[in-house]
């Protein structure tokens, strides 16, 4: 499979200004939970990639750390985080 066509992490490839593009979109959103949806289950902590998300009382975000790569949105299955722009 080459690379550069889009589906590679963040859509980068050589010589394409359009993956970057991707990236850029996707840094820019950030994980946001909903405080009153949130079950504290933790299903969400492993699967993100960068580690920003940690139980507190309920989910919490590191906007630091968080890409916005949306994995913990598909495996919560409260319906509590969603994408927001920074
Ligand atoms: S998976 Fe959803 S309900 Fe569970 S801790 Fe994470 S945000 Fe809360
Ligand atoms: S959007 Fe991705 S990086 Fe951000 S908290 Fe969720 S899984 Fe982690």
């Amino acid at each position: 499979m080459p690379r550069g066509d889009g589906t590679g992490p963040c859509g980068q490839g050589p010589g394409t200004g359009k993956g970057n593009g991707d990236c850029e979109k996707k840094a820019a959103m950030l994980a946001v939970i909903d405080a009153g949806t949130c079950v504290s289950c933790g299903a969400c902590i492993d699967p993100c990639p960068t580690g920003a998300l940690n139980i507190k009382e309920i989910a919490v975000v590191d906007a630091v750390k968080c890409t916005g790569c949306g994995a913990c949105v598909d495996i919560c299955s409260a319906g509590a985080i969603a994408l927001k722009p920074r």
